[in-house]
């Protein structure tokens, strides 16, 4: 057995009963809210684990590495997020395996996502990663550009525009976190206002997921605190 592995329900256990604490605290329904377990970096293993445990839903980073674990877990029915930096020329096996797109924030890119989705496939979900404070190097797109990429991508025909993605500055104050995640929901609100249908909003991650639920997060990704440190 793997040592990370260990106490690993015990964890996962853990994180949800936090999330249920801040859905509640905010008179939401935890149901409401989707654990998302970030596995990037970690062994197909402590997935199949994860999955014993009752987790869902996988994260990935790097689309080598999670074909790699599609193939060795093929046999359990996970629902996989692409989570990373998507490259134009690594569209296609995103298009063919996975469920979920989070960091959409090229048009290029949803195009050839849409291309390239099988016809036999549902259509793919996206979020468009919107990029809130001085988070260049993250991704995302500048809120002013992204209702006309949004509506852009929702008229994609094998896409499903879901929502908004973010990875704000790191904060350790809770009420400076819940600010960031406050405006990507705001952000969503008025898209929503303005004829698109928006329910995802994908934030929070291991140091501040309980903020984001609070704001009204439908995703939220978690990696160290369910997993530890990743290897590299
Ligand atoms: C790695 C990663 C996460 C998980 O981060 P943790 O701090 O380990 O919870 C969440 N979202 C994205 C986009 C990531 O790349």
């Amino acid at each position: 057995m793997l040592r990370s592995s260990q106490n690993l329900p015990e964890r996962i256990d853990a994180r949800r009963a936090r999330m249920a604490a801040a859905a509640a605290s905010a008179g939401r329904n935890v149901d409401s809210v989707t654990l998302l377990a970030v596995s990037k970096g970690q062994p197909a293993e402590l997935i199949r684990a994860a999955a014993a445990a009752g987790v869902t839903d996988i994260g990935e980073s790097y689309v080598a590495e999670a074909l790699a674990k599609m193939e060795t877990l093929a046999d359990l029915p996970l629902t996989w997020h692409f989570i990373g930096r998507l490259q134009a020329n690594k569209t296609r096996p995103v298009a063919e395996r996975f469920a979920w797109v989070h960091g959409l924030d090229r048009l290029k890119i949803a195009e050839r996502l849409c291309a390239q989705r099988p016809y036999h496939a549902p259509a793919l979900n996206v979020c468009i990663q919107v990029s809130l404070g001085d988070e260049a190097s993250k991704g995302g797109v500048p809120s002013p550009e992204v209702p006309a990429l949004a509506a852009a991508v929702a008229a994609l025909p094998r896409l499903a525009l879901r929502g908004l993605m973010c990875i704000p500055p790191e904060e350790a104050d809770p009420a400076r976190q819940r600010g960031w995640f406050a405006r990507l929901r705001t952000l969503r609100d008025s898209l929503n206002a303005a004829g698109l249908r928006l329910d995802a909003l994908s934030m929070g991650m291991s140091g501040d997921f309980e903020a984001a639920i609070q704001e009204g997060a439908t995703l939220v990704r978690i990696g160290t605190a369910l997993f530890g440190p990743r290897g590299s």
